[in-house]
This record gives C-alpha cells, structure tokens and sequence, in this order.
C-alpha cells in the first residue's frame, strides 16, 4: 500500500501540453477518481504514475520511493513500481486460460507453485469466477473477461491499482453492478486506487475523492460532496450533475430596502435577506453574474410546501423518465431545465409556477 504524489507535473508532447503543472496528493488506501473530458489529460496522467510515459516537468513518488523526476533524469521503470494496471480493452492473452491468465504475473514474480495456486483460486473465489478457471478469453462475456482483468491486477497484490475507464465497454446494467462491486472490493483490500473516467455519474457513485480536470489543468480536488455542492469554478459546476446546472446571465440590483433582487430580463428574483446579506459580502452588489441552479433545485410549486420564490414558467418540452421529469421551461426569452418529482403532472404548453430553491443556487464572476 501506498500514497501517490504528483508535484508540479507537466507532460508534452510537442507542442501540446498534456498535462499542465499537476499537483495531486493521493492517500494511502484512497478511491481517487480522475473526472474531465475526454483530451483533459487524464490517460497521460495515469500513464504517466505507471512509468509508461515521463514526465516533461516535476516529481512522482509512490510511498517513499521516488519514481520519476524530471531534474534528476531518475525514472523508475513500470515493472519495478509494483502497480498494476486495468484497461477498458482487458487487454487478456488469448491463447491463456483465465487460470493461466491470473497466474501469469506470478510466474514472473517467481513464486512457488502452490503459493500461485493458493492465490489464483482465492482471487478467483473473490471475484465469482472460480468456475470458468479453465475458459479461455473468447468463451467469456464483457463481464467476466472484465472479473478476470480485474483478478489478474490483484493477485499480484500491488502498492496501486490504475484503472483507465474499465467499465466502459460494458453495458448500462453490468457497468452499475460492476460499479459497486469494484467499490466494495477496493474498500476490503484497501489498496490505493487510481481511477479515469469521463462520466461524472462514475466518479460521484466510487471516489473518496473526485479530481476535475479540463485541458490538462487540475480545476478541483475534494470529495462528491464538495464539488457537487461547492463547486470551484463554472466549469466544475457544469460538469457534475445532469441534466447540467443552468447558467444565466443576471444583474444583483438593490431595492428601496437594500434587498437584492436578480434581474436577468425576462426572469426577476427577489433574494431572501440572509443570501442578499452573503451576496453583498461578496461584493456582487449591484454586479451582473452567472446565476447558477440545478435542474433538481427547481420545484413544481403545487407539490412543494416549501418556501420558494415562485415564478410563472412556460411548460415547453416534458421528458418522462419514469422516476422523474426533465421539464424544459420558458420565462419570457429565458430557457432552463428542471428535474420534477415523478408525480409532477405539468404539460407541454401550459403555464406554471416553479420555486428556486436559492439557498442552493450558485453566483460566478461574469467574464
Ligand atoms: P484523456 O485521457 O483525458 O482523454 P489524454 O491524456 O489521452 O486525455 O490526452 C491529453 C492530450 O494529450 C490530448 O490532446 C491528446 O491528443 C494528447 N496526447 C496524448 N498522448 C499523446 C501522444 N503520445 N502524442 C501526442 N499527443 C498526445
Ligand atoms: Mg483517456
């Protein structure tokens, strides 16, 4: 087991910056998932922990062992940085059974016989696959050719598990359960885990802690929680959550009492006294700013009894999902989405009222 440490690491290639002056501290036993678009750098990143790449700037540590270090020309070569490895592709030897295939990093590592024998049928145990031992790749589905991927990083008992979107290939039903399960045994080993993914819903359901980032630039570290509820920047903000938060572009004006109310045109807010107070220490009276709320912040007001500021709102597009409602709203000019609860029974074209829960909404600077 082990911690993992990027400091001030840059990666490029040519002329493209890859990855831009990366600080990142992963802890000993963490989940630590890398979330960003697809080109923000995270491949290079994890590419770049396992020695397969080298860095153009900076130091990685792996424990206390220093693996790469630019000013030094030190690089630790992947087969002696004792971390393994998991791929969408599964990347298996064909030609191997699922037994061989998990014995095989083993057999290098010269262990004896039995030892190897007692390791693969325990893995094998742990992952459900004990019957298919004798298989080869091609008679297994997505999922189990995925189990056994999986089997062949842990037997070896590595500091670290890398994982670059590993459940990408499978579909929507096995990715859940495979989702929970990776969790729940990454918990029970408690190794250090590294894990890419572009798809906001995997990071949010399986870190300890979530890094975003966008071409090449750390925007933000923190767990679920606090990049769902805090989010650093707009671009964090638009990125976790779906349907995405809504941004619009709004004035912070005072009125005759020194409440502030947000005007976007068609769209007036009257602000409650204690956000107006926390919006004027901030400094964004009388300041245009990006309002932003999530969809699942707007209520259907006839079946809220909560105290929002209601507003009256064209019904444009209903989209039933069964368990709830992404309900495309119009107020004048101003578009938005909200997520109604299921027993919402608003129809296209009519008028309604929705309340904004603004203790959750989010102001950025305008640029
Ligand atoms: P992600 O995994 O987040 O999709 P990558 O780390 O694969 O992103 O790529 C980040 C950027 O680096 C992209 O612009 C990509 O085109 C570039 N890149 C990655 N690998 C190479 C390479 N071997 N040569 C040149 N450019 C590369
Ligand atoms: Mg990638």
């Amino acid at each position: 087991m082990a911690e993992i440490k990027l400091i001030n690491v840059t990666k490029r290639f040519d002329e493209v910056e890859a990855v831009k002056n990366l600080n990142l501290h992963i802890k000993d036993g963490e989940f630590m998932t890398l979330l960003g678009p697809s080109g923000c750098g995270k491949t290079t990143t994890l590419r770049m922990i396992a020695g397969l790449e080298v860095p153009t700037e900076g130091k990685i540590y792996i424990g206390e062992n220093l693996v790469a270090d630019a000013e030094s020309y030190r690089f630790v070569p992947p087969k002696d940085r004792d971390i393994a490895m998991v791929f969408q592709d599964y990347a298996l030897y064909p030609h191997m059974t699922v037994y061989q295939n998990l014995a095989f990093p083993l057999e290098l590592k010269k262990l004896p016989k039995n030892e190897i024998d007692k390791r693969v049928k325990e893995v094998a145990e742990m992952l459900g696959i004990s019957h298919l031992l004798n298989r080869k790749p091609r008679e297994l589905s997505g999922g189990q050719r995925q189990r056994v991927a999986l089997g062949r990083a842990i037997v070896r008992r590595p500091k670290a598990f890398l994982m670059d979107e590993p459940l990408s290939n499978l579909d929507a039903k096995l990715r859940v359960r495979m989702r929970a399960e990776l969790k729940k045994l990454q918990k029970q080993l408690g190794i250090t885990t590294v894990y890419v993914t572009h798809d906001q819903v995997e990071a949010m359901t399986m870190g300890d802690r979530i890094a975003v980032l966008r071409n090449g630039v750390l925007q933000q570290v923190g767990t679920p929680e606090e990049v769902y509820r805090e989010p650093a920047n707009m671009f964090v903000a638009g990125f976790i959550g779906s349907p995405p938060m809504n941004f619009i572009e709004a004035s912070l004006l005072e009125d005759a009492e020194g409440n502030l109310w947000l005007d976007a045109g068609d769209l007036r807010i009257t602000l409650p006294a204690d956000i107006s107070e926390a919006l004027r220490e901030l400094g964004y009276a009388g300041k245009e700013v990006i309002f932003g709320i999530r969809p699942e912040d707007i209520y259907d007001i006839s079946l809220t009894k909560g105290d929002y500021p209601g507003v009256k709102a064209k019904v444009d597009v209903v989209e039933p999902l069964g368990s709830e409602l992404i309900v495309h709203l119009n107020v004048g000019n101003i578009k938005f989405v909200a997520k109604f609860h299921k027993d919402s029974k608003v129809k296209e074209g009519e008028e309604i009222e929705v309340g904004f829960d603004l203790k959750q909404a989010h102001f950025f600077d305008k640029h």
